[in-house]
């Protein structure tokens, strides 16, 4: 038989309660966030038509090329889990009429992805994604917008992010740099690396992606696409800059940075942290005004972002990932079976009071429950025994000061609030 119970499938995981406090607070701070600047959750489904991310993404990546976990399903169509999210929400933003009326649609989502990368230290095959997309605007505003939204809640959660940002220029000016390019990499062909060599011909401005250690000088002297914009894409990087200024937001223009992705154009971003050596990229996105059209949709102005919940949870300073955790208000000890009893009851009444309440199935002696309580952090522990069954009076124990009192039942609710 196969073994079910040593491992996961390779670059899956669970995530286990210690850690999922961490996960939330990210989580809950994010929709906090994003509601502030007006974007509602979607829920796309997580399976789609192979065909939506062929397209969207583009067969020549590396995405849809090699790493999309797809397969025929039992009605003999093909079905792929969703390697990222942008196609999904353009797709149900076009199918629901979303773009009726016209103006700005602000959506973002959270959930799991799919790829089937190299197995490599902190990548995973199922990873978690929190993103926002704005369609129906093209106003440099909204790019500047959406990039201080993403680094606020990187503060918020105080990681130290740094932004990157350029150009990718659109379907006027790209074509022309591309030429420019690859005129210039034939130059150097001999020089190159297997990989730059095909992507001379097949996708150029994959080449700046090159990491191999010959090729640098090559790649440092290419021409850049910053400096080969159309009117209007310069016109709108320069506004969208102003407006980072304004908002006083540091970024470097890195005009090597190319996205992934061929529906990029215009602005591409990225934002990294120090600390997590040469895979530091937090966080990703750009203007996408193509995609729409690629997938038989209207022309829809459009831009996004996705950050990799993973990493980020790996990165949250100390302090920060006990936040979340919620301890229980009363622990409730109890001694014998109508004592059991009362604490279930007391429990309930409680609970449907607002209040956080536990209690010891394994009927143990004080000494194990109290020992529980403290494990468990809890911040008092009421008593329950025969003694105080017959009077109406429990003892409660405040843990952090050791400090015991007695207290009737209809005042237990009254104390736990006023600690809150
Ligand atoms: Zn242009
Ligand atoms: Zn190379």
């Amino acid at each position: 038989m196969e073994d079910l119970i040593s491992n996961n499938l390779p670059g899956t995981r669970d995530i286990l309660p210690e850690e999922i406090d961490r996960w939330q607070l990210v989580e809950e701070r994010a929709r906090r966030i994003f509601d502030q600047y007006g974007f509602t959750e979607i829920r796309t489904s997580i399976i789609e038509p192979t065909e939506l991310f062929a397209r969207g993404i583009g067969s020549d990546t590396d995405i849809v090329g090699k790493e999309m976990y797809t397969f025929i399903d039992q009605s003999k169509r093909s079905v792929t889990l969703r390697p990222e999210a942008t196609a999904s929400v353009v797709r149900a933003y076009l199918q629901n009429a979303m773009n009726r009326g016209g103006g700005i649609t602000k959506l973002y989502y959270i959930g799991p992805m799919f790829r089937h990368e190299k197995k490599q230290k902190g990548r995973w095959r199922q990873f978690y994604q929190i993103g926002a997309e704005a369609l129906g605007s093209n106003h440099p505003a909204v790019d500047a917008e959406m990039i201080e939204m993403a680094l606020g809640l990187l503060h918020s959660l105080g990681v130290k992010a740094k932004l990157l940002i350029n150009s990718v220029g659109c379907g006027q000016c790209r074509p022309r740099y591309i030429e420019m390019l690859r005129a210039e990499l034939k130059v150097h062909l001999a020089d190159l690396c297997e990989d730059c060599r095909r992507r001379a011909e097949t996708n150029s401005l994959r080449v700046f992606d090159c990491k191999v250690e010959s090729c640098q000088p090559f790649i440092e002297k290419l021409p850049v696409i910053t400096e080969n914009l159309c009117t209007e894409c310069a016109e709108h990087f320069s506004k969208v800059q102003a407006y980072l200024n304004e908002a006083g937001i540091v970024y470097d223009v890195v005009p090597r940075l190319v996205r992934g992705l061929d529906y990029y154009i215009r602005t591409a971003f990225e934002i990294v942290s120090g600390e997590l050596g040469a895979q530091n990229a937090l966080a990703g996105g750009g203007r996408y005004d193509g995609l729409s059209e690629v997938l038989g949709g209207p022309p829809v102005q459009a831009l996004g972002f996705a950050l990799g919940l993973d990493r980020l949870v790996m990165l949250l300073p100390e302090e920060q990932s006990a936040k979340g955790r919620r301890k229980p208000e009363l622990f409730l000890a109890h001694m014998g079976e109508p004592a059991f009893k009362k604490a279930l009851e007391i429990a309930r009444d409680l609970r449907r009071q607002g209040h956080s309440c536990y209690l010891d199935f394994a009927a143990g002696t004080l000494k194990s429950q109290m020992r529980l309580a403290n494990k468990l952090g809890a911040e008092n522990v009421l008593i329950i025994g025969d003694n105080e069954l017959a009077r109406g009076i429990y003892s409660i124990k405040r843990l952090k000061d050791s400090c015991q009192w007695e207290i009737g039942l209809a005042e237990i609710s009254e104390y736990l609030k006023s600690r809150k």
